[in-house]
């Protein structure tokens, strides 16, 4: 990466997605001083520690401690589901795009994305989807929503909006799931309570490698009767994960330590989306929380990225006409003022 630079002395930035962070020295010793044992056979302290903050924090009576988000989403997608029902799920959602037809492949269900009128699936998208009784019809089975909503830009659904999705998903007789990969985004831009979130649906995902800062982990939450199904499955998607409590404690320090930071990415992504927005005529998606997606006015996604790497700043391609960048732990305020005018030049010159 280094050669590629024009002055070595330059700051760097990698704002490519939350996900880049690095677990920082503290997080290292909580990993490596972590009380463990084999979660197969007694369990271990750790894991059991973390799945019951979650639980707690997210007023579920349970949770599970997943390797990743993705896997999380597949089990709960197999956990509420029959092969051959169909899903609804946002059109521009985590499940439709990245994870690898899964639901398809697993659990045997049919997508059926939903297209949000504005920038996200609301209740009425919802409602004008669901296909009325047939004997014709195929049966449904499960909602899956996403709050923040990655693909959008980490736009929030407000606890009313997520209240109607699950009202009416409710009311015709479909059970909810929660992509929370970003739900702790969710809590901190609004000032809801996770619990709060967490009711409007029957399982939730949550990520510990996005803004907590963890190096891999998510935790599935719901009822005691989900969960125990989700760790039936859990082992059917890969098996027990044995000395877990190392990857736990990256988890717990995460939610003690970094959570409470969060509303400073919100800014420091603001104060990004304020520098590059109307450069060489690109307009901005104004931030919810951590996430801005640049809108290009020609398809030279590509171009900027190269030309910013160049220039020290990692920023990616979400399509080929929209710029995504991603405030962190790693990508502090300061180094954000520092290296915003590097990236400003890569957009300008690229769209000159
Ligand atoms: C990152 C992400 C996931 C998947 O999490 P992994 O731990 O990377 O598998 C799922 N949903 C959303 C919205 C995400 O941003």
């Amino acid at each position: 990466m280094t050669a590629l630079h024009d002055h070595s002395t330059r700051p760097l930035i990698d704002i490519r997605s939350d996900t880049v962070t690095k677990p920082t020295a503290a997080m290292r010793r909580a990993m490596a001083d972590a009380d463990v044992g084999d979660d197969v056979l007694d369990g271990d302290p750790t894991t059991r520690r973390l799945e019951s903050m979650v639980a707690e924090r997210l007023g579920k009576e349970q949770a599970l401690f997943f390797p990743t988000g993705t896997m999380a989403n597949q089990a709960a997608i197999w956990l509420h589901t029959r092969p051959g029902t169909e899903i609804f799920v946002d059109a521009e959602s985590h499940i439709v795009h990245w994870e690898m037809a899964g639901a398809s492949a697993l659990a045997g269900v049919q997508l059926y994305p939903v297209r949000g009128a504005t920038r996200v699936m609301r209740a009425t998208d919802l409602a004008a989807a669901f296909r009325p009784f047939s004997a014709q019809g195929m049966d449904a089975s499960l909602v899956c929503y996403e709050n923040t909503h990655n693909g959008a830009g980490g736009v929030v659904s407000s606890l009313e909006t997520s209240r109607a999705m699950c009202d009416v998903s409710r009311a015709a007789g479909l059970p909810v799931h929660l992509d929370g990969a970003r739900l702790w985004n969710a809590a901190a831009a609004t000032a809801t309570a996770l619990a709060d979130f967490a009711s409007c649906a029957d399982t939730v995902m949550v990520s510990f490698s996005k803004g907590l800062g963890a190096p891999v982990g998510a935790a599935l939450v719901g009822s005691a009767e989900h969960i125990a199904r989700a760790y039936k499955i859990r082992k059917r998607l890969g098996g027990g994960m044995r000395q877990s409590g190392v990857l736990a404690a990256a988890a717990i320090y995460g939610l003690e330590h970094h959570l409470v930071r969060l509303a400073d990415d919100h800014e420091a992504a603001r104060y990004l989306a304020k520098a590059i927005d109307g450069v060489g005529g690109a307009t901005v998606v104004q931030p919810d929380t951590n996430i801005v997606m640049l809108d290009l006015p020609s398809p030279c996604a590509d171009a900027i990225v190269a030309r910013a790497h160049a220039l020290g700043v990692r920023v990616s391609a979400w399509t080929p006409s929209r710029i995504r960048a991603v405030t962190h732990l790693d990508a502090p305020m300061e180094l954000i003022v520092a290296t915003a005018p590097f990236l400003v030049q890569a957009i300008a010159e690229s769209l000159s």
